[in-house]
């Protein structure tokens, strides 16, 4: 039972809606946030509402702008009185060599990915401060760990966060609040379809060739990371039982990174 104010930033879709559930399963009041039709947006939010009976709601805060990810933190303490837990997922993909790399894609993506984590953990840290408890969990990659050809701005960003991950973790110590990281390697999410699509286009393959392909390459395992994973790290990482576990990352990538 998490008894608990969440947001868990972009969850209107993929990692960020199973963990948004997640944490409403587990009793927590919730806060979605991310793009997508509002008519359905409403739908899920009602559904985990009636489903877990627990506070859900929704703010459309957009992660490129520092003064929607105040707001976004501000009308949660107004509303649910706290923000306990945040985890920052939102995050986008591109990928084209540095040199072809456009500039606003490579500003958005720092944006989303980056600077936005740097935003929410500002405006979450004094209340959890005050508190003496909160939980930050940033969801980071493999690719904070290595390159990716093609990747430069998701590398960049995704190694900025695990610096972040860290620093936050040094500057709370014994504070109660802790900073962690989750790294995926990949997972079955729409931010994923698109580059088995792009891979199915470039081999000349089908789909399933290419998600294939994609998987032995890089995933030992062969497998996906699975959301219901994903989520029992989460929860973890919120739990008692990772009271003194801080600045630490959590790899769930079949193996990628001990390749
Ligand atoms: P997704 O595309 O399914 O979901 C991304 C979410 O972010 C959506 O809710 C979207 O609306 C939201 N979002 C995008 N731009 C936003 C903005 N400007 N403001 C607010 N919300 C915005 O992607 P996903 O695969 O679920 O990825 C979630 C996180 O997990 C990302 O940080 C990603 O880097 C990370 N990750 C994913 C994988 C994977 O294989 N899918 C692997 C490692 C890490």
């Amino acid at each position: 039972m998490i008894d608990r104010a969440v947001i868990v930033t972009g969850s209107t879709s993929g990692i960020g809606a199973a963990l948004a559930e997640a944490f409403a399963a587990a009793g927590a009041a919730v806060v979605l946030n991310g793009f997508g039709d509002a008519a359905e947006i409403e739908t899920v939010r009602r559904g985990l509402a009636e489903r877990y009976g627990v506070d859900v709601r929704y703010h459309g805060a957009d992660m490129t702008r520092a003064d929607e990810i105040a707001d976004l933190v501000r009308s949660t303490e107004e509303k649910l009185g706290s923000v306990d837990i945040l985890v920052n997922n939102a995050g986008i993909q591109h990928t084209d060599r540095i040199e072809d790399f456009p500039r606003d894609k490579w500003d958005a993506l720092i944006a989303i990915n980056l600077s936005a984590v740097f935003h929410a953990t500002a405006a979450v840290l004094p209340g959890m401060r005050r508190r003496g408890w909160g939980r930050i969990v940033n969801i980071a990659s493999n690719h904070g760990f290595g390159g990716g050809v093609n990747k430069c701005a998701y590398v960049a960003a995704k190694h900025g966060v695990l610096g972040l991950t860290k620093v936050t973790a040094l500057e709370t110590a014994g504070s109660g609040v802790t900073c962690n990281a989750i790294c995926p390697g990949w997972v079955k999410t729409p931010l994923v379809d698109r580059q088995i699509e792009a891979r199915a286009a470039r081999d000349g393959v089908d789909m399933g060739k290419a998600t294939r392909r994609l998987l032995i390459e890089q995933q030992p395992s062969g497998r996906f990371t699975t959301f219901d994973q994903l989520a029992g790290a989460a929860l973890y990482l919120c739990a008692d039982a990772a009271a003194n576990m801080t600045g630490t990352t959590m790899t769930q990538d079949g193996g990628w990174t001990a390749l």
